[in-house]
């Protein structure tokens, strides 16, 4: 709902936000892959106060069968947010917004996925959004390409997403709700930072040109730290995970001396 009017001052005269961040600063984002046991890959993240859980299973046999494509795998998100995730109980269900939010996902995802792996299957990514502080569409999308990979579904690349916007007339990073609401834009990105693609982009509210391209410069080098934190993710599953193999079985012929280290 950007553009709405509000006596609220979003930016100060220093330049600051009300959640104390500087135009350019992120919001902090943790990622922890691997976190379920019975998913075939997933991811749970925290942005700011946004909590976002991902599950992805497959690449799966697609059912109903008329939904399948013989030339390549189909890419089925579902993005959810609780009823309990925002401040006035949200009922729960599909609605506009989830179904909008679940196409693009689903669209940035099977550009980099490697459907045509896997003729006739579905690959079903399941968000769920526990806590929302705006900004959710790009922690979901920011999260399921870590638990595709997770999954180990073969990609071409991660996917990190970042909305930037204008309240006040700043351009800032990473918009918290008061700015998702009361602000003058919202521009959520995804951007593969070795190539520059554009994955996903939309807009609501306006911006000059000028100001847009301060805010793409803003987005690409935040994809760029958004992605660094999704690879560190993944590193620290799989190394801790190796260490866990790697680790010799004790034998009973071993010398079990537990010397009193005294
Ligand atoms: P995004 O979460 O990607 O920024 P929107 O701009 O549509 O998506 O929503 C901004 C924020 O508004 C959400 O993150 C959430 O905090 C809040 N919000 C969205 N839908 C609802 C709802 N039905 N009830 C209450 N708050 C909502």
């Amino acid at each position: 709902m950007s553009g709405m009017t509000t006596d609220i001052e979003l930016v100060n005269k220093d330049g600051i936000r009300i959640d104390g961040r500087t135009a350019e600063e992120m919001r902090p984002l943790r990622i922890e892959a691997g976190v379920l046991n019975n998913a075939d890959g997933s991811a749970y993240l925290e942005w700011g106060k946004n909590k976002v859980l991902c599950a992805v299973y497959g690449p799966r046999e697609c059912h109903p069968r008329h939904m399948q494509n013989p030339t390549k795998a189909i890419v089925q998100c579902k993005y959810n947010m609780l009823s309990f995730s925002v401040s006035d109980r949200k009922r729960p269900g599909p609605d506009r917004r989830s179904i909008e939010i679940s196409k693009i996902i689903s669209e940035a995802l099977e550009y980099v996925i490697f459907t045509e792996n896997y003729p006739r299957a579905s690959i079903d990514v399941y968000i769920e959004v526990l806590q929302a502080n705006a900004g959710t569409r790009c922690a979901g999308l920011t999260a399921a390409s870590v638990a595709l990979a997770d999954a180990g579904i073969p990609m071409k690349d991660l996917v990190p997403a970042v909305a930037i916007g204008k309240a006040d007339g700043h351009i800032v990073l990473d918009l918290n709700k008061e700015e998702d609401n009361f602000g003058n834009a919202d521009l959520p990105i995804a951007m593969i930072p070795r190539t520059g693609e554009v994955l996903l982009m939309q807009m609501d509210g306006h911006m000059t040109m000028e100001e847009f391209n301060t805010a793409l410069e803003y987005g690409k080098k935040a994809c760029e730290k958004v992605y660094e934190i999704q690879k560190d993710a993944l590193k620290r599953k799989y190394s801790i995970q190796s260490e866990d193999t790697e680790e010799p079985e004790p034998t009973a012929d071993e010398d079990h001396n537990e010397e009193g280290d005294e």
